[in-house]
């Protein structure tokens, strides 16, 4: 027999694909030939695979063989296809009777010694197996545990390729993958820990409750950071739907902790201020890697000192955050990457960043207000929740007398926020407060009596609030009604949402 085909499977953003790896042997001169829109990888796979036969002590046939992976159209990224080529070689050439591969989806990279390496994405490409009806799966050894998360799937292990070959022509057993780590105990950042910060506290909740990207201002010392990395802390943990996502991207990434479990927190990612365009939005050949933004998709996004951000940084994340997602361009076809992370950004009020009153600043209005511009146009805009925190007093931090609230008790007002936003909007496909359009909260019988939007209409008219601003402080209105269980928001709710919007009493 000259011919033999071996499934695996590609991946096109989150989404895998099941692919026929076909190796046809005909006499002739000995030559390779792939065909399938392969990328550069799967060009140098040829080599691999050839290094890792022999060195397995396989023979290499020498004839002409065309290696061809359907379906063609789809582009093809990266390294897991090595092992199903090998197999298929060795199929065709007649080495070995691939009756026992007959249904089995088989991933890895090949090393030139035979040994079969990890390849990221191996949650999604399983995941899409079992979806076409795939029973059966071999993969790396290190990819088993994140393999077995998948139900319904008989994950086997491999960590050369001589063991696969084994394993097909004697029926050598392979190895199982390794029992799930039991659930973490939720751990992290509590805000039982932040003293005083009474509007930084609230401007948080509000923000987790609605979905509403924050922006948190203050000199050095106010618990910006401390307040936005106890951000994940009170979001509802991720529905199976979401885990799955989540933990596909960060398998594509090749950043999932090991255990083989779903992730089930919403993430938090905070790149530091010097990342490059691509570590933020995405990016690198072959199969490419979700940048932060992605990372943080159903999470948050942290941007500490988020003046400090390139332009171009804070530009490339102005498209993604309004888009929910990612474009990523190839040179075979785009890639597209989920994108929908709530963004929690922290900027200090001027570049020398000292302490509040510190008189050695010298910074002048202009360069305070340069300082907070160069996050206007692309980012602020779009941020309903704009808070400005002082450092906390010790007169605050020695009031023994209320112990502030835990993490655990705020999560459950934002839960049942979320719950009853959920249940009101349903008959729209949305969720989240902060995801309802403007017109649509403008008309009956979303419009609020006009009674309790006139401070709102008044800034609008004096030009001091913008049209999408006014959209922004209904929508926190919303979600501050939905914290405190009433059905609809009155006139205090606007009130508390244009000082959260503002930064003003009113
Ligand atoms: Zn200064």
């Amino acid at each position: 027999m000259s011919y033999a085909r071996v499934l695996c499977v590609g991946l096109v953003g989150v989404t895998g694909h099941v692919v026929q790896v076909e190796a046809d042997l005909a006499p002739g001169l000995p030559a390779v030939v792939i065909s399938g829109l392969p990328d550069s990888a799967l060009h140098e796979a040829r080599d691999r695979v050839r290094a890792a036969i022999v060195n397995s002590g396989q023979r290499w046939p020498n004839r002409r063989i065309t290696l061809n992976l359907l379906p063609a159209t789809l582009p093809k990224f990266g390294s897991a296809f090595d092992l199903a080529i090998a197999a298929a070689v060795l199929g065709g050439s007649g080495e070995l009777p691939l009756v026992a591969l007959d249904g089995v989806a088989i991933l890895g990279e090949l090393g030139l010694d035979g040994t079969v390496r990890p390849v990221r994405g191996v949650l999604p490409m399983v995941a899409a197996a079992a979806r076409a009806g795939i029973e059966r799966v071999i993969v790396p050894v290190d990819n088993a545990a994140e393999a077995a998360v998948i139900p319904g799937l008989r994950v086997r292990a491999v960590d050369t390729l001589h063991r696969l070959v084994t394993y097909v022509r004697d029926g050598t057993p392979l190895a199982a993958p390794p029992p799930a780590d039991p659930p973490a105990a939720p751990g992290g950042p509590d805000l039982a820990e932040v003293a005083g910060q009474g509007v930084g506290r609230r401007a948080v909740e509000v923000a987790a409750a609605g979905g509403h990207h924050l922006a948190l201002l203050g000199p050095p010392g106010a618990g910006k950071t401390m307040l936005a990395e106890r951000m994940p802390s009170i979001l509802p943990e991720l529905d199976d739907e979401a885990a799955l996502e989540v933990t596909a991207l960060h398998s594509i990434a090749g950043l999932l902790p090991p255990g083989g479990r779903l992730l089930r927190r919403p993430p938090f990612q905070a790149p530091h201020h010097s990342a490059t365009v691509p570590a933020l939005v995405g990016g690198g050949s072959g199969l490419a890697r979700p940048g932060a933004v992605s990372l943080a998709h159903r999470g948050v996004l942290f941007l500490d000192e988020a003046p400090e951000f390139s332009k171009g940084a804070l530009e490339a994340l102005r498209q993604p955050l309004e888009a929910g997602r990612v474009q990523l361009a190839r040179s075979h076809g785009g890639t597209e990457y989920p994108a929908r992370s709530q963004l929690v950004l922290a900027a200090n009020p001027c570049p020398c960043a000292r302490p509040a009153g510190d008189a050695s600043c010298e910074c002048t209005p202009l360069v305070r207000r340069r300082y907070l511009g160069r996050l206007s146009g692309p980012l602020l805009d779009r941020i309903d929740v704009q808070v400005t925190l002082l450092p906390v007093r010790a007169a605050e931090l020695m009031d023994a007398a209320v112990a502030p609230e835990s993490s655990a008790t705020v999560a459950a007002r934002v839960a049942a926020a979320r719950r009853a936003a959920a249940e009101r909007w349903a008959g729209s496909g949305r969720r989240l407060n902060a995801e309802i359009p403007g017109p649509q909260l403008r008309q009956p019988p979303w419009r609020l009596p006009a009674a309790d939007t006139r401070e709102l209409r008044g800034r609008l008219d004096a030009g001091s609030l913008s049209a999408r601003g006014f959209d922004r402080v209904i929508r926190m209105a919303w979600t501050i009604a939905d914290l405190d269980g009433r059905a609809r928001p009155d006139g205090e709710d606007v009130r508390e949402a244009i000082q959260l919007r503002t930064g003003e009493r009113v």
